[in-house]
């Protein structure tokens, strides 16, 4: 088997809701070479963010984690207690949040940020040696030294989601998981943090797993890809075969839903919505959407089935 740097095997996350058990990551495995980018697509509410929170350990309450391990190289994340897994958070696992304004503290400079980050893993500088150590970081993510001294509202969301970068990488982590970093962003923007996040992964030796639902982007960034749907991950293939030949009904539509320079006419969307997680529909969760859909489909649940030693599916017809 392949070196892994992370390994996620059958991870469950749920949430007790009142009217019964809501499963938001359903038995979902799957693993992360060294310096590789894998990409987790899917619509709103498929559980990719849920899953990358799960990955950290944290999910809050309501949610659980219910079952299923994530170990980084050979470390188990469940059997580590809170201040162990509290240390490798940024130092062996560090999250580039969703919405850079939100993650940011409003009234602390960003050097600051970044030294109180260092000192909570224990790296206690101060004076010179901090505002060194700020200033390569900023350099390794093209902020100005200037930006050290600034408070978030002084950076365009470009300029912020960069600075967040430049805190995730702080401790030199061996995974990065960035939860559609770009979101807010517009597309120049959005291809400029792109590059830095690229070129940081890079220099670190650092993999990566790349949160979002815009499939070009995906296709532009990752060399492997995940498509989950109702909490499952129903396909992972290397990027190229995925855009080139989908197993999934679902992945072929996500594709054929992008827009095209050659494409005439409107937009081909997936028709209906995602399923509501507490109301699940039997067998396989995608069948009222899917216009493959047999009897089978109704009532049996796809099993994910390998399909060589990169690729997985879990679709009757694959
Ligand atoms: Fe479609 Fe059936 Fe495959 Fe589900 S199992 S994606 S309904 S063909």
């Amino acid at each position: 088997m392949s070196e892994t740097i992370l390994r996620v095997e059958r991870l469950r996350v749920a949430y007790d809701h009142p009217r019964g058990v809501v499963r938001a990551v359903d038995d979902v495995s799957f693993s992360l070479r060294p310096h590789e980018r894998f990409g987790l697509a899917g619509e709103s509410g498929s559980g990719k963010s849920t899953m990358a929170l799960a990955i950290l350990r944290m999910i809050k309450r309501p949610g659980r984690i219910e079952g299923g391990e994530v170990w980084l190289g050979d470390t188990a994340l469940s059997g580590l207690d809170t201040d162990r897994m509290r240390a490798l958070r940024l130092a062996g696992i560090a999250m580039v949040p969703q919405g850079s304004m939100n993650s940011l503290n409003p009234v602390v400079r960003i050097r600051d940020q970044i030294g109180d980050a260092l000192a909570d893993h224990g790296v206690g500088l101060k004076g010179r040696a901090l505002a060194e150590r700020v200033r390569d970081l900023l350099a390794q993510v093209g902020l100005p030294p200037d930006v050290a001294r600034k408070y978030p509202h002084e950076l365009s969301g470009g300029m912020k989601q960069r600075a967040c970068i430049a805190i995730a990488i702080c401790l030199r982590p061996k995974v990065i998981i960035a939860d559609e970093p770009t979101s807010a962003l517009d597309v120049v923007v959005q291809k400029q943090v792109m590059q830095t996040l690229g070129r940081v992964q890079q220099d670190l030796g650092a993999a990566i797993i790349l949160v979002g639902h815009d499939m070009g982007l995906m296709a532009q960034f990752v060399d492997r890809l995940g498509i989950m749907y109702a909490g499952r991950l129903v396909e992972v293939a290397p990027i190229r075969d995925i855009i080139t030949a989908p197993r999934h009904p679902y992945t072929r539509m996500l594709i054929e839903s992008l827009p095209s320079l050659e494409q005439r006419g409107g937009l081909r969307g997936i028709p209906g919505l995602a399923p509501l997680l507490r109301e699940l529909p039997p067998g396989c969760a995608f069948h009222p959407r899917c216009p493959a859909a047999t009897e089978r489909c109704r009532s049996e649940k796809p099993a994910v089935r390998a399909m060589g030693e990169d690729a997985t599916v879990a679709c009757h017809l694959a």
